[in-house]
């Protein structure tokens, strides 16, 4: 199964993919997650990224479209793929469509976490994630064990550089603004499954699972 996880930042469009890769088996490629590694890398393309990240600026379509549809073709995704974050633009949505009879594979839904916007500022100014894994613990929602500690792997909880009150305005903006299209453009061919997002996460799952058609894990 091929899915595209589509919400705006502190939807739960993370946690919710993990659940969805642990019941279908199938691989996460979250273009944040591999963009957030270039720069700590610092590598050149890491370089150019850091600025549109940290300002809450889409990174343009010429560095993403190639990157992604690249990484795509490697065989660990052979078997299925929840794209978290890709595509975020009409134009990366279009050019995704163009490559699928290349890279062997058809969308089979497209998943919008629908929360409001105060819910999604409320939940963002109280995130954290860890520098180890970037686990991710919220001081309102989900907080640690330990303040300041991850309660997975032991390290530092950390703000992201881009989870500052500015940056978050932002890229809620560039959110409502820019990826919404790629809400309508999936809407339009009939694979958008939408989903009320302001709700305890076991409840989005069970319905994201039925959504799908699958039966919700055993406890
Ligand atoms: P995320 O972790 O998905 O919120 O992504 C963090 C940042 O990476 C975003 O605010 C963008 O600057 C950049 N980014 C991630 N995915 C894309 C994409 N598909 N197109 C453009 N920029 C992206």
């Amino acid at each position: 199964m091929n899915l595209i996880l589509i919400g705006a930042q502190g939807s739960g469009k993370g946690t919710q993919a993990s659940i969805l890769i642990d019941r279908l088996g199938i691989r996460h490629l979250s273009s944040g997650d591999i963009f957030r590694n270039a720069v700590a890398q610092g590598t050149p393309l890491g370089m150019e990224l850091k600025g549109y990240m940290d300002r809450g600026d889409l990174v343009p379509d010429r560095l993403t479209i190639q990157l992604i549809l690249d990484l795509l073709q490697a065989p660990e995704y052979a078997p299925g793929v929840v794209l978290d974050g890709f595509p975020r633009t009409r134009d990366q949505a279009r050019a995704l469509d163009d490559a699928l009879p290349q890279l062997q594979r058809t969308i089979d839904r497209a998943i919008y976490l629908n929360v409001p916007r105060d819910v999604l500022l409320d939940r963002l100014s109280g995130r954290y994630v860890c520098i180890a894994h970037q686990h991710v613990f919220n001081i309102k929602t989900k907080p640690p064990r330990v303040p300041g500690v991850c309660d997975i792997d032991g390290s530092d909880l950390i703000q992201r550089s881009d989870d500052t009150p500015a940056v978050i305005e932002k890229r809620l903006q560039t959110f409502f603004e820019d990826t919404i299209q790629v809400v309508h453009y999936y809407r339009a061919q009939g694979k958008l499954l939408e989903l009320d997002g302001n709700q305890p996460i076991e409840e989005v799952s069970l319905h994201l699972l039925y959504g799908l058609g699958l039966e919700p894990v055993q406890a």
